[in-house]
């Protein structure tokens, strides 16, 4: 290490520091300015060998195979630009092949096989990933760009996390639905993002496994690697072929998939856009769907939270991942009283956050996935600064290659600012104020979304009528961005409907018979 920039304890005791003019410490605001200075530590890159192969085939029926057009595309990192892998674009015919499989193994017997049979399965599943952990965190890293501590500490272990929790659900199926008898759906449809590759692999194949549907899915085009490497996986756990079936390509692939006869479901996340696409076009069918889409999100701060615990909660709530999280935390309101030092401590604690090479281990802040979605977040900052909403930027170094952008807080946002009220999907907070309760809720409610808020106050009687009158499927009380597979996770309005964990997310997988 150089030197550290961490806390103010470790400033304290070091010498190098006495010797500066660092005047003693008297308040809090003094304290704030001090824990601004920035030091670098030495890089700390991840080692592990993510073991990509440089090219990667459909999984279907079992097997790997070349997509019937012989088409293949180019997986990036978009840390540095380079092309790591050429990734099979599947079409029609090989979505069809796929809904051929799983419907032969749907009827071979995997829907009526004992859920305490299916259960062995799943939970190999979620053991063999835990023995590649590290490996397959380096691959989510290097292809989606999110820093490796993320994909280490967060990714990896819940998808895993996933899988154990519904193998335990495999043989109690009986008490899903109390009263009544569930039974498999038969084969599902499933489209998801590129902001978590493999947890959103495993929160729709983990529940759709353990209720006895066999599955075709695709993974975004930018970020297919893992999903395939989880086809490894399914292979070493003697998945009988066919129930897991994996077609990468991109939205034509993603639409086949969606709208072919043999799905009995469908389950989409992504944007809102695509969803209603997807909408229209099976909306004379009799399928069942589910939608997970996009947000726009409220941490409502009170004046009698507690700051500093808020600050860092807002930080991880917009900042984490790059901010390409459905349910970041990218609005902020705080009680007027509090707005400045709320603001003054958030611009502190952004000028002290690493942005860049996500394979470091001391990164907070990686890769935008996408040239796309740097545009986009380029775009929508810049109409920010049109509308006349006070800018303030970490003055971090960006690497000069790759696709970076700065932490970025807005402050002197109205409502109908356009980074108000558009899902910007990046590292960017709106910070907006308000006066009372009543007021709060109505901005936080101001959305075409509804997906999840968070509350910041030491009174528990407000928390519960906040979590009362807030349109959002989840409310974080004095935390933010928390997930555990116990727990039912979805939205209300434009954020989609269903539930994804937790003994509802199994309802959305079976039929009441
Ligand atoms: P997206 O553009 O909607 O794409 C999502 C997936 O749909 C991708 O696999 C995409 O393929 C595919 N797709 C594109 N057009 C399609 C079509 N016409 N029919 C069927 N599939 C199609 O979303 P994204 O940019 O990847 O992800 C970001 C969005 O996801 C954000 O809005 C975010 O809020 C939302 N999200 C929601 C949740 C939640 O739980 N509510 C969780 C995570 C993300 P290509 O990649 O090839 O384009
Ligand atoms: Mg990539």
């Amino acid at each position: 290490m150089k030197a550290t920039q961490t806390s103010f304890i470790a400033m304290a005791s070091s010498s190098s520091v006495k010797k500066r003019t660092v005047k003693p410490v008297k308040s809090r605001s003094d304290r704030d300015l001090i824990f601004g200075d920035l030091w670098e530590f030495d890089p700390a890159p991840e080692s592990a060998d993510p073991k990509l192969k440089e090219r990667y085939d459909l999984f279907i029926d079992g097997k790997f195979v070349a997509p019937k057009g012989r088409k293949y595309f180019d997986s990036i990192n978009p840390a540095n630009e380079q092309k790591i892998a050429r990734i099979a674009h599947g079409k029609a015919t090989d979505v069809d092949a796929a809904y051929k499989a799983a419907k032969k193994a749907f009827d071979g017997g995997w829907g009526t096989m004992p859920g305490r049979e299916r259960a062995k399965y799943i939970y190999r599943i979620a053991r063999l990933l835990q023995d590649r952990a590290r490996e397959f965190a380096v691959a989510e890293t290097l292809d989606g760009g999110k820093p490796i501590k993320e994909s280490r500490d967060f990714d990896v272990p819940t998808a895993a996390a996933h899988f154990f929790y519904h193998a335990g659900w495999a043989d109690k199926l009986d008490y899903v639905a109390p009263g009544r008898k569930v039974a498999p759906l038969g084969v599902v449809g499933q489209v998801i993002p590129w902001n978590f590759p493999l947890l959103m692999l495993a929160w729709k194949i983990a529940p759709a496994l353990a209720m006895g549907n066999c599955i075709v899915i695709k993974p975004a085009e930018t970020t297919s690697i893992t999903a395939l490497k989880l086809g490894e996986i399914l292979q070493d756990a003697g998945l009988p072929p066919g129930v897991v079936n994996i077609v990468t390509g991109f939205g034509d692939t993603g639409s086949a998939i969606m709208t072919h006869p043999t799905a009995a479901k469908v389950a989409f996340t992504g944007s809102t856009e695509v969803g209603k696409i997807i909408m229209r076009s099976i909306a004379d069918t009799d399928k069942k769907m589910t939608m997970e889409l996009g947000g726009k999100a409220a941490n409502i701060v009170f004046d009698d939270a507690p700051i500093d615990q808020a600050v860092e909660g807002i930080v991880n709530g917009i900042f984490f991942n790059q901010g390409h999280v459905c349910c970041a935390g990218s609005r902020l309101l705080v009680q007027e009283s509090v707005a400045s030092q709320v603001l003054r401590k958030l611009e502190n604690r952004i000028k002290v956050l690493r942005v860049g090479d996500p394979m470091d281990k001391n990164t907070d802040i990686g890769a935008i996935n996408s040239k796309e979605q740097l545009d986009k977040i380029t775009e929508l900052v810049e109409s920010g600064v049109r509308e006349g909403a006070a800018m303030f930027q970490s003055a971090c170094k960006l690497p000069r290659e790759g696709y970076y952008f700065k932490p970025t807080v807005f402050s002197n946002v109205t409502m109908s600012h356009r980074i108000a009220q558009e899902e910007i999907f990046g590292p960017v907070l709106s910070a907006m104020t308000f006066r009372t309760l009543e007021e709060a809720v109505e901005k936080a409610n101001n959305t075409a979304f509804g997906l999840s808020a968070g509350v910041w106050t030491d009174k528990g009687s407000r928390i519960l009528k906040m979590s009362t009158e807030l349109k959002a499927g989840v409310v974080w009380a004095n935390t933010y961005n928390k997930f555990d597979p116990t727990s039912p996770f979805g939205g209300y309005k434009e954020s989609g409907f269903g539930r994804e964990g937790g003994r509802q997310g199994l309802l959305d997988y079976c039929k009441l018979v």
